[in-house]
């Protein structure tokens, strides 16, 4: 080292940087007929987005996962507007998860005593068209500034309970790298704030965000925990899979939920191939989300029962560590309830029958001293 001078390496920048990947975001209808030559459907959802609800924007990262000529494709499905998102079902909600009502502070929402979300941008790499926030996300508010977190930052400060916070937006990846660790040092100025989940869909759609100067830049901030999105295994890729090991490397824990979509995942076996590969890359699959009814999904969204039949396929086909729990988070904001097949036969003082994944009943009989 010494004797050496610190030169500055010349940046490059091209499609391996995640802010050329950024720039060259696809964010119109035109731009997308270029590069998909868009069915009808399709060129109608793109046209409308440009014009009304949630925007388009895909990264040529994300682009080049899709099939160019196939509009079933599972990751056009997910990031190219179709003409049925004007069409409004039974049970579609603007703000599904009540998230507006349960405002403690701007831009903090709580619904567990023990947890809290900041949703401190509003901007992704890819606006996915089912996402739940769709009301807010890339409405042109952007990154929010540190004063106007101020209230939430004072709100967890008297609010020693809350454990678990989890940076959210939009995409908190999207920010600059100085602004993520100011946010995410604010946060750790609060003692009582234990863990920090950062939730992102970077490791999938801008795989290039997870450099090396970002978590050197975080890790002194430990624990922090990624809880990221991955849906249809044609997601994984060499380059996720690179941002994925440079996170467990880092020590970070990577969580994935999958949202369960019409289409695109709603298959045992794509599922079964999604969850191993994850599990390869040491990300452990936490929740298969039922679809929450944001207006304008309906056509991405399966009944309850069809996740159901799905975890019954899986269990006993899958290590634990690759399963995880099938969630609905329940509208209007009333928390997330666990779900899935009923393996409880009968219950009668005592003895309760179970039915195992073999698909025989077994007895459990309870110790003499009950309770
Ligand atoms: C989903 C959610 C959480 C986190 O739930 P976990 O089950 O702990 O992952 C926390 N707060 C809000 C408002 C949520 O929507
Ligand atoms: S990355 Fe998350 S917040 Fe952003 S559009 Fe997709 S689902 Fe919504």
């Amino acid at each position: 080292m010494s004797g050496r001078h610190a030169v500055p390496r010349k940046r490059r920048s091209g499609p391996k940087d995640w802010g050329w990947q950024l720039r060259h975001a696809i964010d119109t209808a035109e731009g997308l007929d270029r590069e998909l030559s868009l069915s009808p459907e399709e060129l109608a959802g793109a046209r409308r987005a440009e014009e009304a609800g949630l925007p388009i924007r895909v990264t040529p990262y994300y682009l080049g996962l899709s099939d160019r000529t196939d509009p079933r494709c599972p990751i056009r499905l997910q990031c190219v507007p179709r003409a049925e998102e004007s069409v409004e079902v039974p049970g579609d909600l603007a703000d599904p998860l009540g998230e507006e009502a349960h405002e403690v502070a701007p831009n903090l929402v709580q619904r567990y005593p023990d947890r809290a979300l900041l949703l401190a941008t509003d901007r992704c790499a890819v606006y996915c068209r089912f996402c739940t926030r769709s009301r807010m996300v890339g409405d042109g508010g952007g990154v929010v500034s540190l004063e106007r977190l101020g209230p939430a930052f004072a709100y967890l400060a008297a609010h020693p309970e809350v454990r678990d916070v989890i940076l959210s937006g939009g995409d908190p990846l999207t920010m600059s790298t100085d602004r993520l660790v100011r946010v995410v040092a604010r946060l750790r100025e609060v003692p009582s704030v234990e863990t920090i989940r950062l939730a992102t869909r970077t490791p999938v759609t801008l795989p290039q965000r997870i450099t090396g100067e970002l978590v050197r830049a975080l890790k002194p901030h430990h624990p922090l925990w990624v809880m990221t999105h991955f849906n249809h295994p044609r997601e994984l890729s060499p380059e996720a899979e690179r941002a994925c090991k440079r996170l467990v490397d880092s020590g970070f824990p990577v969580m994935n939920q999958t949202v369960l979509l019409r289409g695109v995942n709603d298959e045992a076996a794509t599922l079964e191939a999604l969850f191993r590969g994850l599990v390869r890359w040491r990300v452990r699959p936490y929740y298969l989300l039922q679809a929450d009814p944001v207006r304008g999904t309906g056509h991405l969204r399966t009944a309850v029962g069809r996740g159901i039949a799905i975890m019954e396929q899986l269990q006993g086909r899958l290590s634990g560590i690759a399963l995880p729990k099938l969630i609905v988070d329940t509208p209007r904001g009333m928390g997330k309830v666990p779900i899935g097949p009923d393996y409880v036969v009968s219950r009668q003082p005592g003895v309760t029958r179970l039915r195992t994944h073999r698909g025989v009943e077994v007895d459990y009989v309870d110790p003499p001293h009950g309770s």
